[in-house]
């Protein structure tokens, strides 16, 4: 009989010739764990997804009680679906008051189409402006605004009138005109290894946008719901975007993303052509019930107060002399070495040890840290040890 590694590789596509073949049982927490119950410090939430860590027992209650009630019902948009109406009051009740109007879709990458179109669509340009190193998602139009030629050179032609900018570059900022329909930036660069703008720069950015009337779209897909320490990462710069992106941790381990932007700007989908954007499972019940769930355990217990003080002890432990720079913000740091090499043998090393980190699309030489909000300190410590232990075992330091 074939094993449960061989019918993966056999019938589950694969987009590597190197996946990590890790197999697990369940997760709990902070930990996933194997067939044998040896424990693996999730380091990564699952590239920033469980905030709360895994299956946090209000969210799956929520999902159990949405299961007994009803499941898919209707393509978005139609029914007035409870878990919907709720999850997208609550959301609207915690931005600012311009973003009033939440359209829930599958994906982060569904998020970035919808986003896309309706500011073409509202502005009634076509132009787009996008950052070099950025990465919005694996989907066409997605694809067209990514930073990073190597990944999407294969699937041109892509979307026509895109340029690319640097972030923190003032002088730039002249590229976008009164042609331009949108900007496109993630809040803080992800898949870049990342990177933080200047508080300046993203207060120039959003000027720019509002002189010549281009729409803001920021992209928080990886940084929102405290991960940096505020509860969205545009809060750092005391800007408001035209649209926001969510997705990942939005659905407190369900797949759901969203792009919100103000009621005026949403109603451009629902005129010549009507049906600006379909989806059929954007929003499902049983997603947005967990979302819902998620975002208040996330408020209620705090969590994004505990974040900085997380940071810190990050900062704090991981002091080996190999570690070139500790990038970021909260709990959404890149910890850079030397080369990719070296990164890859102390990732390698890590997983071994149990403790599950990876690097970046766009910065191979930089490791991921972005644990559950809700890991402990003794915990964060406890990975620290292991981590520079695994530094320790590679680098050459002499
Ligand atoms: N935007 C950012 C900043 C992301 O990090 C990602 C995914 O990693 C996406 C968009 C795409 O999200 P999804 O994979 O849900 O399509």
């Amino acid at each position: 009989m074939l094993t449960l590694r061989q019918l993966f590789l056999n019938n589950n596509a694969q987009t590597t010739h190197f996946p990590l073949l890790l197999e697990f049982e369940r997760a709990e927490g902070v930990y996933i764990y194997d067939a044998d119950g040896k424990a693996y410090t999730d380091m990564i939430s699952g590239i920033g997804v469980s905030n709360l860590g895994h299956s946090n027992p209000k969210v799956v209650q929520a999902i159990k009680h949405q299961v007994d009630k009803y499941m898919h019902l209707m393509v978005y948009g139609e029914y007035v679906q409870t878990p919907q109406v709720r999850f997208a009051e609550k959301l609207v009740n915690i931005l600012p008051k311009t973003l009033n109007s939440v359209y829930f879709t599958n994906s982060g990458a569904e998020a970035v189409e919808g986003a896309l179109k309706l500011a073409k669509r509202f502005t009634g340009r076509q132009q787009i402006v996008a950052f070099h190193n950025s990465y919005h998602g694996s989907s066409h139009g997605a694809l067209s605004v990514m930073g990073n030629e190597e990944f999407k050179q294969a699937y041109r032609p892509l979307l026509p009138g895109i340029k690319f900018i640097t972030l923190n570059n003032l002088p730039q900022l002249e590229l976008i005109t009164e042609q331009t329909a949108c900007v496109i930036l993630e809040t803080i660069q992800g898949e870049a290894g990342i990177r933080v703008p200047d508080a300046a720069y993203m207060q120039a950015l959003r000027k720019r946008c509002t002189d010549v009337g281009a729409l803001l779209i920021l992209d928080e897909i990886q940084a929102a719901f405290g991960r940096t320490g505020k509860l969205f990462a545009f809060e750092h710069f005391d800007i408001v975007p035209d649209i926001l992106l969510l997705a990942k941790a939005l659905g407190g381990g369900m797949p759901v993303g969203a792009f919100v932007a103000g009621v005026d700007v949403m109603a451009a989908f629902k005129e010549n052509p009507i049906l600006g954007h379909i989806t059929t499972f954007g929003g499902h019940p049983v997603c947005c019930a967990a979302g819902l769930a998620a975002l208040e355990v996330l408020l209620e217990e705090n969590l994004i107060s505990t974040v900085a003080e997380k940071e810190a002890i990050i900062r704090k432990y991981l002091t080996h002399p190999a570690i070139r720079q500790i990038r970021g913000k909260g709990l959404m740091l890149a910890v850079e070495f030397d080369s990719f090499e070296l990164n890859k043998k102390i990732i390698d090393t890590c997983i071994e040890n149990g403790i599950i980190t990876d690097w970046f699309l766009h910065c191979s030489n930089a490791m991921r840290l972005a644990p559950p909000l809700v890991i402990s300190k003794q915990q964060l410590i406890d990975a620290c040890s292991i981590i520079n232990k695994a530094i320790d075992f590679h680098a050459d330091t002499n």
